[in-house]
Formats: C-alpha cells, sequence, structure tokens
C-alpha cells in the first residue's frame, strides 16, 4: 500500500504537499469528519481523490456541475485511477457498467450530482462507500452566495451510510456559511480546515475612472500580454457581457458572452470551448466559471465592480490555479456603486448585502497594499505589503487639493445639490450638454473654472472626495451628491484636503513576472515561489510542446490541459526532456501520463533540438 506521499508522486506527479492537504488526507484516512475551506484553485481534489485511492470501495463525489464533471474523470483516467460519472448525459448501458464496476469495488471515484444522488441512494447502499466528499458544500446554506435546494437533501448521508466519512469542501469562508454547513450536513467528530488564501500569484490592480473605451483598450493589452492563453472577463450586465464580447471580437480577439440569458445548452457549449482553447475569452456575468480546473487561464478583468469580496475573490481565483503568474484587473466607477446600490435595495437580504458592498467598495477605494486587505477579511493577519499590487508597485502621491475639492463643491452647491456625478464633471469642465444648458448651469459661476484638468481627473478627483467623506450620494434623490460637514469645512476654508495625483497609464517595462524579493524571504505561505525557473522557459519550444499536447488531447477528446497542464509545458521548455527518465522529476508528469504519452514529448523535443 502506498502512502498519500507516494500516491502524489507516482499518480499526480507533485513533489510536495500544498499547506493542509496532508494534515485533512490523514484526518480523513483515519476515518473523521472535515470542514476544508480552501481558495479556489488551493487543491482540494486532491484531499478527498488521495483517500479515495487509499480506501476500500468507491468514494463519492458530490457536485453540482455536472457539465465538468466529464473532465473531472478524464483528467483522473488520464492518470490512471478508475473514475466515473454516473448521470443523465450517459446512456444506461453506461450508467449500468458503472454501477457494476461499483459493484465488484473496481470504480474508485464515482462523481454524481445532488439531484441524482437521491435516485441512487437505495443502490448506493448496497456497496461500499468509504467516504463522502460534498464539493461546493456552500450551496447546501442560505447564507452562502449559491443556495441550490437539492444540497438541502444532503443532510441525511449519515443516516443513510452510517460508515461513510463526509467531507465537505468550499472556497467559501465566512463564518455564518461555515457553521450551516456543519450542522446540515451533521459533521460528526469534524475538524475545520481553513488554509490560506493568499494567492501571491494573483496581481491584483484596481483601475478607477475608466471609461469603456479605456476598458477595453487596456482589456486589450492585457490579452497582448498573454497570447494563446485564455481569460474571463466578469461584467454585471448581460447587455455588457454582450457588448464586450463584441467589441473584443472587432478587434480580432476569439471572445463570446455567457450569461443566464441563454439557454443551457448554449452555456455548455461556450464553456466547452473555452475549456477546450476554442475560445480565449469568455465575458461573462458571475455564474461562469464555478468549478473550471483549465489552468492557463492567465488573467480576469472585472469590468464592474463585484458585489462582495467573496465572488471577488473565488472569481479572481480562476485565474492561474497551476500557480504561475497571472493578472487580475478591477475596474471600478462610480456607477457600479449606484447600480450595485440599487441591487441591494431590492434585494431579500439588504443589511448583510449592503454590509458585503461596503468592504468590497472600501477595498477598490483603499491606498494600503490590496492583498492585506484581501487576508485581513479572510481571517488571516497580514502585515507584509505584497509587492504584487497596484499599491505596492505605485504607492499612490498626494498633493494639496483644497482649491480642487472647493471648485467641485462649490459646483454642487450652486446646484442646490441637484446634479449626479457626471455632470458635476461637466459643469467643471465647462461642457455644454443639452441637459446642462436646459437647466442654465453653464450660467453658474463655477461653470468650466476646472477646464484645466480632464475630465477623467475629474471624476477621479470626485470619487476621492466621496471616499474621503466631503461628499455622499442621496440614493433616494436621482443620485444627486450632497454636501457633507467635512465638505463644508473643506469649502469655507476650515480644513484641508489631501487628494492621490491619479494614476496615468501603467509604466510599460515594469515586470509582471514579480516575486518581488522580500516577499519570497518573508513569507513562508507561499508555496509557489519556484515558478521562476519556469519562466526561462523557451517560447518556441513551449509552442512546440503545446502542439503536441494539443495532437493527443484531440486524438482522446479530451481538454488540453487534461494532457499535462501549462507550468508543466514550460519546464519541459526550460529543461528538454531527453529521455523517459529525465521526466520522472517533471512537475505534474504522474507515472501513468509519462507510460502514455512521455515518449511523444521527448520526441517532439528531440526533433526540436535537431532543427
Ligand atoms: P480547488 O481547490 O479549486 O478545487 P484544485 O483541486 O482543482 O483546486 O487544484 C488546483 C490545481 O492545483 C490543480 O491543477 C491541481 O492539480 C494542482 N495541485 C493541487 N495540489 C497540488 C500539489 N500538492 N502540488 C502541485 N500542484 C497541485
Ligand atoms: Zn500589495
Amino acid at each position: 500500500m502506498q502512502s498519500p506521499l507516494q500516491i502524489l508522486k507516482s499518480v499526480f506527479g507533485y513533489d510536495s504537499f500544498r499547506p493542509l492537504q496532508e494534515e485533512i488526507i490523514s484526518h480523513i484516512i483515519s476515518r473523521q469528519d472535515a470542514l476544508v475551506l480552501m481558495p479556489t484553485g488551493g487543491g482540494k481534489s486532491l484531499c478527498y481523490q488521495i483517500p479515495a485511492l487509499v480506501f476500500e470501495g468507491t468514494s463519492v463525489v458530490v457536485s453540482p456541475l455536472i457539465s465538468l464533471m466529464k473532465d473531472q474523470v478524464d483528467a483522473l483516467n488520464a492518470s490512471g485511477i478508475a473514475a466515473a460519472a454516473l448521470n443523465s448525459n450517459n446512456t444506461e448501458e453506461e450508467n449500468d457498467d458503472i454501477r457494476a464496476h461499483a459493484e465488484s469495488k473496481e470504480l474508485k471515484i464515482l462523481y454524481i450530482s445532488p439531484e441524482r444522488l437521491q435516485r441512487e441512494i437505495p443502490w448506493m447502499q448496497r456497496i461500499s462507500i468509504p467516504l463522502f466528499a460534498i464539493d461546493e458544500a456552500h450551496c447546501i446554506s442560505q447564507w452562502g452566495h449559491d443556495f441550490r435546494p437539492e444540497y438541502t437533501q444532503l443532510g441525511c448521508l449519515h443516516q443513510k451510510f452510517p460508515a461513510a466519512t463526509i467531507m465537505a469542501l468550499t472556497a467559501t469562508a465566512d463564518k455564518l456559511t461555515k457553521e450551516d454547513i456543519i450542522n446540515q450536513l451533521g459533521l460528526n467528530s469534524h475538524k475545520v480546515f481553513l488554509s490560506s488564501f493568499d494567492r501571491p500569484n494573483l496581481s491584483l490592480d484596481v483601475k478607477r475612472g475608466y471609461s469603456s473605451q479605456d476598458k477595453i483598450r487596456e482589456i486589450l493589452s492585457i490579452i497582448s500580454r498573454h497570447k494563446g492563453d485564455s481569460g474571463i472577463v466578469y461584467c454585471l450586465s448581460r447587455k455588457n457581457t454582450e457588448k464586450v464580447a463584441e467589441q473584443l471580437r472587432a478587434k480580432g480577439v476569439s471572445a463570446k458572452a455567457y450569461h443566464a440569458g441563454m439557454s443551457s445548452e448554449e452555456r455548455n457549449e461556450v464553456q466547452e470551448e473555452f475549456i477546450n482553447d476554442k475560445i480565449d475569452v469568455v465575458c461573462a456575468t458571475i455564474a461562469f466559471g464555478m468549478g473550471i480546473d483549465k489552468s492557463n487561464v492567465r488573467f480576469v478583468v472585472h469590468y464592474n465592480l463585484p458585489k462582495s469580496i467573496e465572488s471577488f475573490y473565488q472569481e479572481i481565483g480562476r485565474a492561474g490555479r497551476d500557480g504561475l503568474p497571472s493578472e487580475t484587473v478591477l475596474f471600478y466607477n462610480f456607477q457600479d456603486i449606484v447600480t450595485l446600490r440599487n441591487f441591494v435595495n431590492e434585494s431579500g437580504q439588504k443589511e448583510i448585502n449592503s454590509e458585503k458592498l461596503d468592504r468590497m467598495q472600501e477595498y477598490a477605494e483603499s491606498l494600503i497594499c490590496r492583498r492585506r486587505i484581501l487576508l485581513n477579511y479572510f481571517g488571516e493577519s497580514s502585515n507584509d505589503n505584497c509587492g504584487n499590487c497596484d499599491i505596492c508597485r505605485r504607492p499612490p502621491r498626494r498633493f494639496n487639493g483644497t482649491i480642487l475639492v472647493q471648485k467641485a463643491l462649490s459646483a454642487i452647491k450652486r446646484t442646490n445639490e441637484k446634479i449626479g456625478f457626471t455632470m458635476t464633471a461637466q459643469i467643471l469642465k465647462g461642457f455644454s450638454s443639452d441637459e446642462i444648458v436646459q437647466n442654465g448651469y453653464d450660467k453658474i459661476k463655477t461653470f468650466g473654472v476646472g477646464s484645466g484638468t480632464t475630465l477623467k481627473h475629474w471624476h477621479d478627483y470626485l470619487l476621492q472626495m466621496l471616499h474621503l467623506g466631503y461628499i455622499e450620494i442621496a440614493y433616494n434623490e436621482a443620485n444627486h451628491l450632497k454636501i457633507t460637514d467635512s465638505g463644508n469645512a473643506v469649502l469655507f476654508g476650515k480644513e484641508r484636503a489631501e487628494l492621490a495625483i491619479p494614476v496615468e497609464k501603467e509604466p510599460e517595462k515594469e515586470s509582471r513576472t514579480r516575486v518581488s524579493g522580500k516577499r519570497k524571504a518573508t513569507n513562508t505561505r507561499n508555496y509557489n515561489t519556484d515558478y521562476a525557473s519556469a519562466s526561462d522557459a523557451n517560447e518556441e519550444l513551449f509552442d512546440v510542446l503545446r502542439r503536441t499536447r494539443k495532437q493527443i488531447a484531440d486524438e482522446n477528446n479530451w481538454p488540453a490541459y487534461v494532457v499535462l497542464s501549462d507550468r508543466t509545458l514550460k519546464e519541459l521548455a526550460a529543461t528538454p526532456p531527453l529521455s523517459i527518465d529525465d521526466l520522472h522529476n517533471v512537475y505534474g508528469f504522474g507515472e501513468k501520463k509519462i507510460e502514455k504519452f512521455g515518449q511523444r514529448f521527448v520526441d517532439a523535443v528531440k526533433a526540436y533540438l535537431r532543427r
């Protein structure tokens, strides 16, 4: 019998466990329940896959994501593990076959959806099931952000399968959800494993006050840095997903929209195309990407502010799951706050949601290291600056902005506080729009007093004034701006105002494949600092290897990442293997994969070197 570490090496091709994986696995192997909280990409799957290989019988994975089961099963099969999914996409013969394999104890891992599980229980009670792994376990809780009624039926598992161990896994770590999961599943003598939510390989950037053209330009520049890789653009509205996809296509990017207004077939198709590298960019509303284990997602863009830090973190977590440097950008506009506030006010859980939005807004507005905010939010106190966020890279410089603030406040005052954000900026700039002329605002004294400042900078300053508490938004009065007491103090010269200089375009030369020395030395949670060498990879050889991978994937009808991850290919390109033996220490190249297609990669390398 192999130890968990041996299995990790021989089956999955990895050298060491990530934080907590080993503890979780040994806890499960000793047959005790567990709740595992780990960020997306943290490595939850191995925590049940390895025990399943150690146990006798068939371990069951409950997952809501039927469309992804095939990929997970393919990935396990590619590594030589007997896994299958019971679902309605199979023929009845196929499902019978799967059942027979489980009955004869050959099948190690069985994927099933919660609704299907309900029907299969009588049959399942007759086979040997050592473990139930409940994936996306937050779906059981109304507090979570993705409640699914089918999940509540899982509460009966312990009673129906007294011999089975139950483990719940999720990337949502807030306290109420956590307690709800434990109670509803009735976890016994359980332990909670909370892993670090740090994902140091994801860069964090917030760009505020960008117009939609600016956003598209910025997205195109991100795409150009990641040719041949994939990315996701999250938008608030369906309309925007369509619009952004359209604009990207017009620039030659293969992009598609994904939203709840599409039929489930259409959505599955987009998802499949994305997983199989047939389209590079998906512009999606929040529903997209749950459970996708696609290693070459190199960027995630939020076209609008998300509604909570939980959703934000889960969404950016879809980038860089292989640990390689990946970019995340959050665009943040005044209009987003207005739209989201309106959603919140109409939502059922107004207080909770409003609180969550406040935290999100504070994150976007903050002038301290963004990663520190995130980690503190998830309860990991963090005192180091990360070196990989916009604030760390370009600490904001400030200036005495009293006069600018006074100009803006007096414009607001002279319209009797009856204008919103955009119009304030236009009046300051001296912009005679129809609306401004109709209201006679082009006659007021402050009209055009700020013409020396760009409209974009005015937007930025007004946002800062909002965050500094000089103005507030009257949501119940057509979002007009109102001057607060501290605003009046500045307006009447009693206090001075410090503003940050708006950040212009990114310095072009800046290295994006960061990992600053400081962080490397001080951050012990950083499990992926070893990738610097992989980034030296020979690009040409990398492309050759990608083609080889694509051929193998197509022959097997798999997505490319099921064959090998980008990170593995990069290692191969950096240290080209000349024989099968050279493959044994390559990240992610397990024994079964070496046996199945190791030679193909060695041959590709040799042919490349002979050219
Ligand atoms: P999630 O927590 O989101 O379910 P996954 O289980 O899909 O994350 O893991 C994310 C990626 O990390 C996968 O590609 C997986 O193979 C890889 N991974 C997991 N554990 C390790 C490890 N110990 N060493 C190297 N890679 C790992
Ligand atoms: Zn930082």
